[in-house]
């Protein structure tokens, strides 16, 4: 956040001053707000109170409920005693009003007891435990009567070595400077029209609030101003996008009517969601400026034969493909299926992976640069380095990957042409937030399945219906399908009940079905070892697979027909939904069972949501209300930004808000070039810069 709050003109501003030109703040504290995320003196007036201790509602004595944090009034109504036990202390006392009577324990502030005088009334305020005559309040703050602090004390993230009082203190000597100035981020026009305190209003509120009202008040501004900067920042790159150059691939009717039979050769008929995917990326490609793509699509809704008819269509067209996966087994799955996929189409089609022999790479970086490979499929490792393209038409990425791919094969192609990008996305974000994470994206999604595709059945069970599991495991490997168990951890830990994956295959291998080719997988392996296994698996060679979730991501085998996820409670929603899609990818019915011994009713609801449901549109909605945004889908990983005040649960009506906003101002000042619109793109870049990572912005 250091050199966020740019104001534009006056570049010695105190908003990006360190914080040691304010009063005592010495070196050593200044490491200790660092350790904040705080460095200048815009940082440390954009340092939110976590929460507000309330003075003014006084709870009556005899309405005081144990749990609560409360204040209220009372007199002093027996002489305190202190007690002395070495370097401890602590001192009694009795505090009533005319509704009842609280006991009230100071622990190790000796002092009080020449302060506390029996007969004295003043505010406490404390966390109320107990009830009724056994109602106590422990070490209670005090307040004099007549004390003319503020009725809500803001509470700030600490560190070691800081206090409240030191941090309050910083931020009062940072608004008390006149050479403060607070830059306004939004148009004056949204301002009104959403009925928005100004920035200067809104900072100083937020931390010296006389009211819940400014509290309110000065946190809607704020949340707003957060979702809006980076909304309209996202727009501003998806207008920027048309003054880009494409690689405008010309289609002609040869190259449809050939794209119209490679589909008719495929052993099924498409979906028609594949049928408008592919119809809106045939758009995209008659388009002069680079597409920006989001297919959006369940586990097992056939994002790859779209993505393959895509790439195809490109090369016919004279244009080479790039397709990008996350790791290698699933990038030599990938060009398995592309290559059957576009079996008969007389393309070529390579694979670029860190396993390839340094003389093999070679070669197809030459082919490559020759223009003799028409579709390279491969990790991003790989070509990011020294991979030539001869005419890269159209580059398939998955979503965590999005960022700065462009840029970079814009650096290493030729001229200034960016290539069509597709990005697959097997995560079904809800519509409030995709805007959020895919805004500077066209989205396309893909809502059908393929026909005739079973649900997968779906149950819960906890740990004594393990020889039920063992025979439902028996019973599918008697008929020649494939088993995952899924695991949460690798080695045994002593202090969490969890079945790990060592103890699980142990027990599998040795015990239960010493018969059968059990096999192990987790994270640590090597590449190597990970991909031997999971080849050993695709071709059938493994009847049961124990791992961790390194599973997870789109391994697609038709055979196997049973999943148990060991610990259900450990997984997410979500996760456990894409855990759930390694199954159920054939006409054969397919099985889950999530094992759990968890009691938790939150637990127990999220575990009933998956059986319940099959769509992972329903379960991201549903895990967004159960668990809140930064976990839906593991949705941190895939960019979301950290946001001081904005929530985007909570915040949603907002964010909607926000958005009409941002629509509202891009639509007549697209490349935010007004006097009022600039300083929208200078904070954007500053705030969500780095996440995007896009040279030139
Ligand atoms: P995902 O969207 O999860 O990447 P895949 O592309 O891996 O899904 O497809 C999942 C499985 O469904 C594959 O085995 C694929 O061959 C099959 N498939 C794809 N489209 C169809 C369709 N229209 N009808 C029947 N099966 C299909
Ligand atoms: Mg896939």
């Amino acid at each position: 956040m250091s050199d966020s709050h740019v104001c534009e003109d006056t570049s010695d501003h105190l908003f990006r001053q360190s914080i040691t030109t304010l009063p005592r703040i010495s070196d050593k504290r200044k490491k200790m707000f660092a350790k904040l995320g705080v460095e200048t003196v815009g940082d440390l007036i954009w340092l939110m109170p976590r929460l507000y201790n309330d003075w003014s509602q006084r709870i009556p004595v005899g309405h005081l409920v144990g749990g609560d944090v409360a204040a209220f009034e009372a007199v002093i109504e027996s002489v305190p005693s202190l007690t002395r036990r070495g370097k401890l202390s602590y001192i009694r006392a009795r505090l009533s009003d005319d509704t009842g009577s609280i006991r009230a324990v100071w622990f190790n502030q000796p002092w009080l007891s020449d302060r506390l005088k029996r007969g004295d009334r003043y505010i406490f305020r404390g966390k109320i435990e107990g009830s009724g005559r056994a109602c106590s309040v422990n070490t209670p703050e005090i307040r004099a009567l007549d004390d003319e602090s503020p009725m809500f004390t803001p509470v700030y993230p600490l560190t070691a070595g800081l206090s409240q009082a030191t941090v309050r203190q910083a931020i009062e000597a940072a608004f008390s400077d006149r050479n403060l100035v607070i830059t306004e981020s939004l148009p004056a026009e949204i301002r009104s029209d959403y009925r928005l305190a100004t920035a200067d209003f809104a900072l100083r509120k937020i931390h010296f609030p006389e009211s819940e009202h400014d509290i309110e008040v000065a946190r809607r501004r704020l949340a707003f101003e957060e979702l809006f900067l980076l909304i309209a920042g996202l727009r501003y790159m998806k207008a920027g996008r048309r003054e880009e150059c494409g690689p405008n691939i010309e289609l002609t009717q040869p190259v449809l009517k050939r794209l119209k039979s490679q589909i008719d050769r495929l052993p099924y008929s498409l979906t028609s969601s594949q049928e408008s995917a592919i119809e809106s990326i045939l758009n995209d490609f008659r388009l002069t400026y680079p597409a920006n793509r989001l297919i959006q699509g369940d586990v097992g809704s056939g994002k790859t034969v779209v993505a393959a008819m895509a790439m195809a269509v490109a090369a016919w067209s004279g244009f080479q493909s790039v397709m990008m996966a996350p790791t290698t087994i699933l990038a030599s799955q990938h060009a398995e299926s592309v290559a059957s996929i576009l079996e008969g189409s007389g393309l070529s089609i390579a694979l670029l992976t860190g396993g390839v022999t340094a003389a093999r790479k070679r070669l197809l970086i030459d082919a490559l640069a020759e223009g003799e490979i028409d579709i390279l499929i491969g990790t991003h490792a790989v070509i990011e380095k020294d991979v030539q393209f001869a005419k890269l038409g159209c580059c398939v990425t998955d979503e965590q990957h999005r960022f700065g791919v462009r840029q970079r094969i814009k650096l290493s192609g030729d001229g200034d042409i960016i290539p069509h990008m597709l990005v697959m996305s097997a995560t079904p974000i809800p519509r409030t937030l995709a805007l959020i994470l895919y805004g500077e994206l066209d989205i396309t999604e893909m809502k059908d399945m393929p026909s005739g595709r079973k649900d997968v059945k779906t149950y819960t069970a906890t740990s004594r219906d393990r020889s039920r599991i063992d025979r439902l495991i028996e019973r599918e490997t008697n008929l020649g399908h494939q088993v995952f168990v899924v695991c949460p951890m690798i080695e045994e830990s002593p202090e969490l009940t969890i079945n790990s994956a060592e103890t699980v295959f142990d027990r599998l291998s040795r015990l239960v079905f010493p018969d059968r080719r059990v096999a192990l997988m987790h994270g640590k392996l090597k590449v190597k070892e990970k991909s031997d296994v999971m080849r050993e698996f695709d071709r059938g060679d493994i009847d049961i697979l124990v791992s961790t979730t390194v599973i997870e991501v789109g391994i697609d085998q038709p055979n196997a027909t049973l999943l148990i996820v060991e610990n259900a409670e450990r997984f997410g929603l979500s996760q456990l939904h894409q855990l759930r899609g390694r199954v159920g990818r054939s006409l054969i019915q397919s099985y889950c069972v999530l094992v759990s011994d968890s009691e938790d009713p939150l637990v127990r609801r999220r575990l009933t949501a998956l059986c319940r449901n099959s769509s992972g549109f329903a379960i991201a909605e549903e895990d967004l209300l159960l668990r809140g945004p930064g976990d839906v889908f593991g949705v941190q990983q895939h960019g979301l930004p950290d946001f001081r005040v904005a929530n985007l649960y909570e915040d949603s009506a907002l964010l909607k808000e926000a958005s009409n906003a941002a629509e509202q101002i891009v639509r007549v000042d697209p490349h935010l070039i007004n006097h009022e619109t600039r300083v929208i793109l200078t904070e954007f870049k500053a705030r969500y810069g780095d996440r995007l990572a896009r040279p030139g912005l």
